[in-house]
């Protein structure tokens, strides 16, 4: 770890960067972006607003001067920000930095993953809730058929982006019977499938305890169906809890957000496409990066006052969070990413 490096209250080191380069997307999940929030009138950012590639890749810089070794670019759907590969192109290129991927819904995949691949990107994440056509289409409130993200998730392989990961958010009597059709479907395809909790994230997507299918059930059911072991995290910090088939068939993990929560080991801070830092996925606000890389702010000013909002970083909201959920104003996951 570098001297530099700083350590948050609770000890833990900044390693983790989630950049969002727009909020907004070609979907509306109902868990995340409802259409009657997220509207024909709603308030998007103005390109204007948003951080450019240039202003991206000094952040990113500077944060990697900081101990950051994964970028993870995100949205909204970040397949719609204009020249995304150009972006990818430049962070590539940043010496330290181990692990550069995307998290993408997949609808425009099939048109975009070969330049991706092209610009240097290797690895990409999926969202995927359903199977099912119906299901699919009622989860995202879209017309667009689930073969379209299949087919994006082909081409993503075929250009060289592997392994794939797949991430599914469960529902209770919304998709949580696409349990085990998701788990063999992976199994056949041999995609890394993660079931992840669904989180009362941001205050318009309606959460309710009672519609969080527990990490413990999704286990119990594939069990149910096939031998499964658990297995040791991959890196620390690592959020899923992971399972290997003991058919040789892959692993399936778990992303256990409410019901056995993370923040011990949460190295993880996110970037909004105008420029805030945010050091929690349940935070209200952010803080301003955007107001230094335009004004003078030199890049050791810059990490300089990095260090000293991570220094100060205390959140740990999903450990604190009540039975009945989190209060008081919180960010909107589609604004600052998953
Ligand atoms: N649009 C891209 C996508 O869907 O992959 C990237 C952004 S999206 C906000 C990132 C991830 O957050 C997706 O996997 C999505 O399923 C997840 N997500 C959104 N709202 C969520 C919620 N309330 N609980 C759990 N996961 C959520
Ligand atoms: Fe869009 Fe991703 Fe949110 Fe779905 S989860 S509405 S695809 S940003
Ligand atoms: Fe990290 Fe905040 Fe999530 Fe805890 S609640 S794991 S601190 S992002």
């Amino acid at each position: 770890m570098l001297a530099s490096a700083p350590r948050d209250v609770l000890g833990r080191p900044l390693r983790d960067l989630r950049v969002s380069v727009t909020d907004r997307c070609n979907l509306r999940c109902r868990y995340c972006m409802p259409r009657e929030v997220f509207g024909n009138d709603f308030p998007f950012l103005e390109r204007d607003e948003l951080l450019t590639f240039e202003e991206i890749e000094r952040v990113v810089r500077a944060l990697v001067g900081l101990g950051v070794r994964k970028v993870r670019l995100t949205g909204g759907e970040p397949l719609l920000r204009r020249d995304l590969p150009d972006l990818v192109a430049r962070l590539c290129r940043i010496d330290d930095l181990e692990d550069l991927a995307l998290t993408s819904n997949g609808v425009l995949l099939g048109r975009m993953a070969g330049e991706l691949a092209a610009a240097g990107l290797r690895r990409v994440t999926v969202s995927l809730d359903a199977l099912d056509d119906a299901t699919f289409r009622a989860v995202s409130d879209t017309t667009i058929p689930v073969q379209t993200v299949l087919d994006g998730i082909v081409a993503a392989r075929a250009a060289g982006l592997a392994p794939i990961k797949v991430n599914a958010v469960l529902q209770r009597g919304v998709n949580d019977d696409q349990v085990e059709d998701l788990a063999g479907w992976a199994r056949d395809t041999g995609v890394t499938l993660r079931f992840i909790e669904f989180m009362d994230v941001g205050t318009t997507n309606q959460w309710k305890r009672d519609r969080v299918v527990p990490a413990v059930e999704v286990a119990d059911r594939i069990a149910a169906r096939w031998q499964i072991e658990p297995i040791d995290p991959d890196h620390p910090g690592e959020v899923a809890e992971r399972y290997r088939y003991t058919d040789g068939a892959g692993e399936v993990g778990i992303i256990a957000s409410v019901t056995r929560p993370f923040c011990g080991t949460c190295s993880r801070a996110r970037l909004s496409a105008i420029g805030e830092l945010y050091t929690c996925l349940f935070a209200a606000e952010g803080h301003d990066l955007r107001a230094l890389v335009r004004g003078d702010a030199d890049d050791t000013a810059l990490r300089a006052s990095v260090s000293a909002i991570w220094s100060r970083r205390d959140d740990r909201a999903s450990e604190l969070r009540a039975a009945d959920g989190l209060q008081g104003p919180r960010v909107e996951m589609s604004y600052i990413g998953g």
